[in-house]
C-alpha cells in the first residue's frame, strides 16, 4: 500500500531525514507542535500496531529513546510526549504507523486535551475483570 510516508522513503516527497535503518526510519513532522516534533516510522506501511511485527516494535521504542536523549540534549527540552494515533478514531491521519516525539517545555502552553469520564458503582471492577491480560 502506498501512503505519504512510503512517497517520502521513496525520495517521491521531500522530507528532513533524521534516521535510516533496515526497519524504520525518522523525519521531522512539517507542522511541528514544538520545532523539533519528530516522527518514527515503520519501512513497511503497517497500517496500525496491531498489524506490526514484535521486533520492529521494539526497535521502533528503542529508536524513541533515542530521538528523546537526542531532543533533550541538542533542544535542551524539559520532557517529551511520544503519541502513537493507533486507527482513525484515534485521530490518525496517515495509516502507516509511526510515533510522534514531540519536545516539550515548561512553560509551551501546548496542551492534549482528552476529557475524561467517571465509572458508575462497580463499573470499574466490571471493565478490570473484561480487560485482564
Ligand atoms: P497522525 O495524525 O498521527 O497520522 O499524524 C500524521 C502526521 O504526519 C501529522 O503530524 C502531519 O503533520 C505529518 N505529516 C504529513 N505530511 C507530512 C510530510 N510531507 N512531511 C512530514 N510530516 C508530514
Amino acid at each position: 500500500m502506498e501512503t505519504i510516508f512510503t512517497k517520502i522513503l521513496e525520495g517521491d516527497i521531500p522530507s528532513v531525514k533524521l534516521h535510516e535503518d533496515e526497519l524504520c526510519f525518522a523525519i521531522l513532522d512539517i507542522n511541528p507542535v514544538n520545532k523539533g516534533h519528530l516522527l518514527i516510522i515503520t519501512k513497511q506501511p503497517y497500517p496500525t500496531l496491531e498489524a506490526c511485527p514484535q521486533p520492529t516494535l521494539c526497535h521502533l521504542m528503542q529508536l524513541a529513546k533515542t530521538a528523546d536523549t537526542k531532543l533533550r540534549q541538542v533542544l535542551h527540552c524539559d520532557a517529551t510526549n511520544l503519541i502513537i494515533n493507533n486507527g482513525k478514531a484515534s485521530g490518525q491521519e496517515v495509516p502507516h504507523l509511526h510515533l510522534h516525539v514531540i519536545p516539550r517545555y515548561e512553560q509551551d502552553n501546548k496542551t492534549i486535551h482528552l476529557s475524561k469520564e467517571t465509572y458508575t458503582d462497580g463499573e470499574m471492577a466490571e471493565y478490570g475483570k473484561q480487560l485482564e491480560f
